[in-house]
């Protein structure tokens, strides 16, 4: 048996065109459209291409993106008093930081000041809490584009085994809480599994494998069931090019279903960006009674 590809590029297309038109009927409505900032801090070529590539796609998606400059130096006191502006700031409806930053600043305690309801990555403390408790939709970006992966198979989570390799703040753990809002049976692993030796045994019983380590093609397709879901979230840059953390050569002849790098579970991240200023620019409406 041969997977289905999960076709990142296909899937990022289709929800990038029912993001569009629920911009433009919000705008039809209220005359107004999201309005999003993105804060970089210093010049480095890959941080700014990166930003312009998000801002190319909000254009397209009807939303308005302006990049934030900061120089490299700025202290984490006027980084703050930036975050601060821009919450209180009516026009402004989504906020992130983006990253890499400069190694000076505290990432973490300077998204906190972000607005939870601004806080586009969704990856503030109070997000992360809300999202716990199920009373927030401003979902991390990357757990969010896997379940979609996930959801668009079709497959009803309800029972399933589902297995997470890596438990970062910012990928395993939140892929856990939504995955456990559907239901699932869920086992996160991280390197302490790998040296228990336990690893390839949690592997073998995932109906879904969702791989977040950061390793190349650390996870062989004969260890994993016949049949599961597997989501590659690895990225990682080697002489033969980009490859994920899964050997998908041999996987996809075990799986049913399969993301490749590139073309996975990336495109369809940065639409969970932009889908999150939509969400954060509802949240304003609301809150406004418009
Ligand atoms: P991280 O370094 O913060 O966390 C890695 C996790 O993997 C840790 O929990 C660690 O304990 C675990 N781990 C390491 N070696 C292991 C092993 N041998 N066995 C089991 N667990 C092991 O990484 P991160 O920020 O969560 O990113 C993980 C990967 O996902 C990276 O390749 C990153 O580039 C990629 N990523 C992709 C996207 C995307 O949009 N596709 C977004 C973010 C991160």
């Amino acid at each position: 048996m041969s997977a289905n590809i999960l076709d990142g590029r296909k899937l990022a297309a289709q929800l990038k065109d029912e993001l569009r038109e629920e911009v433009r009927q919000l705008q039809k409505q209220t005359g107004q459209v999201p309005r999003l900032v993105n804060i970089l801090v210093g010049d480095k070529h890959d941080s700014c291409a990166y930003a312009n590539s998000q801002k190319k796609l909000a254009d397209k998606l009807g939303i308005s993106c302006d990049l934030l400059r900061l120089p490299e130096k700025v202290s984490q006191a006027d980084l703050i008093e930036s975050i601060k502006k821009l919450n209180d700031d009516d026009e402004v409806h989504g906020i992130m930081i983006h990253r890499p930053i400069p190694n000076h600043i505290d990432y973490g305690e300077a998204a906190n000041y972000l607005d939870a309801n601004k806080d586009l990555e969704g990856i503030n403390a109070t997000n992360i809490g809300k999202m716990l408790l199920g009373e927030t939709e401003m979902i991390p970006c990357t757990p969010a584009s896997a379940m979609e992966h996930i959801k668009s198979t079709g497959i009803n989570l309800a029972g399933k085994e589902a297995v997470i390799i890596g438990s970062s703040d910012i990928v395993g753990k939140p892929l856990g809480l939504l995955l456990l809002r559907e239901m699932a049976t869920v086992t996160v692993c991280n390197i302490a599994t790998s040296k228990a030796g336990k690893l390839l045994d949690h592997i073998a019983r995932a109906e879904i494998l969702i791989v977040a380590v950061g390793k190349p093609l650390l996870v062989k397709g004969e260890w994993i069931k016949e049949g599961a879901i597997v989501i590659d979230v690895g990225i990682n840059h080697t002489e033969k090019g980009m490859v994920g953390d899964v050997e998908f050569e041999t996987a996809k002849e075990k799986a049913s279903f399969i993301t490749p790098v590139p073309g996975g579970v990336g495109p369809v991240t940065v639409v969970m960006l932009m889908r999150n200023g939509l969400q954060a620019f509802k949240h304003y409406l609301s809150s406004k009674k418009l």
